[in-house]
């Protein structure tokens, strides 16, 4: 779809724009009909995995030629990419699922057309972080979406230590190896506040996780979650406990008895970390004990 434009007698061929399509997160129905027309209409369709989009394109009778474009050849492919918009190609960027550029590849792509001036437009359309914060409940007028956070423990635990303070709702992404880890620190650094594991968003088996860390911890280790999920929790409500904090208050220290610890030991603890009496966890571990024998 190279865009001739015609000056006097001249035809002067003009650069191509570079289409970035959110395609799916799991239901291929999820799909606006401006990225389905493109999709059709450019040149050429980059894609994180060609086999996936190749099933979306079949789904939706698209024949436009496909070529790959994922983080081990970013840097080659993305070049050639380059070389052909520059040439006058419309291309479409798509990645594996949701919007390129987000814990996808593509942001060095949009980035390099945009120093270069080859136009960038952006056809909105499912995420999984959004849709996971929407269904959430939490706050959605602030919050902060932090994608992956590093694989290595000290790291993630570091990066969770910067979180601790932060007001603001927290977005994760997770693979289902790494979540239970991910859990257990967040439940050390950030103590049991409430959240949501998202998973298998818009699929078959979707199904969204609420309560708090050590709650979802605890339903996590009853039977392995496997899928694509977003961690969603709540920022930092203030000094004063919400009801739902005592309670997951004494959650957290009955997961700790689990773990190994005295109740003693399990109480001191968290009473150290939260700045709340021995007293009161005690009598919220009897809560929890209570509400579980009433199947509450
Ligand atoms: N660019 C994508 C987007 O806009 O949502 C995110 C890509 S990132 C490589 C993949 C991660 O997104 C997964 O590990 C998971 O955390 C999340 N994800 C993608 N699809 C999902 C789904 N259907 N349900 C829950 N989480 C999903």
């Amino acid at each position: 779809m190279a865009f001739w434009a015609l000056k006097g007698y001249h035809i002067s061929m003009s650069e191509g724009k570079l289409f970035v399509c959110a395609t799916p997160i799991g239901n291929l129905k999820d799909i606006t009909l401006r990225v389905l027309e493109t999709l059709k209409e450019v040149d050429l369709i980059a894609a994180e995995d060609t086999r996936r989009t190749r099933k979306l394109l079949t789904r939706y009778g698209i024949k436009t030629p496909l070529t790959s474009y994922h983080e081990h050849n970013e840097v080659t492919r993305g070049k050639e990419l380059l070389r052909k918009l520059k040439e006058g190609q419309d291309i479409a960027l798509v990645s594996d699922a949701g919007m390129p550029g987000l814990a996808d590849p593509g942001h060095r792509l949009i980035k390099t057309c945009l120093e270069v001036g080859i136009g960038v437009e952006v056809l909105p359309g499912p995420s999984a972080f959004l849709t996971a914060l929407v269904v959430s409940g939490l706050p959605t007028d602030s919050f902060i979406y932090r994608g992956f956070l590093p694989r290595k423990r000290g790291e993630r635990v570091r990066a969770l230590k910067e979180l601790s303070n932060e007001k603001r709702t927290l977005v994760f992404y997770e693979s289902p190896h790494r979540i239970e880890g991910l859990l257990v620190d967040a439940l050390e650094i950030l103590g049991d506040r409430r959240m949501v594991l998202a998973r298998e968003l818009t699929k078959k088996f979707e199904e969204i996780i609420r309560g708090s860390i050590s709650q979802v911890l605890e339903r996590l280790r009853e039977g392995k979650l496997k899928g694509e999920m977003v961690v969603v929790m709540e920022g930092v409500v203030g000094k004063e406990k919400s009801l739902v904090d005592i309670g997951s208050l004494g959650s957290r220290v009955m997961w700790l008895m689990r773990e190994g610890f005295t109740r003693r030991e399990a109480v001191r603890k968290i009473a150290e970390e939260e700045g709340v009496s021995p007293r009161m966890l005690y009598e919220a571990v009897k809560r929890v004990k209570i509400s579980r024998e009433k199947g509450d």
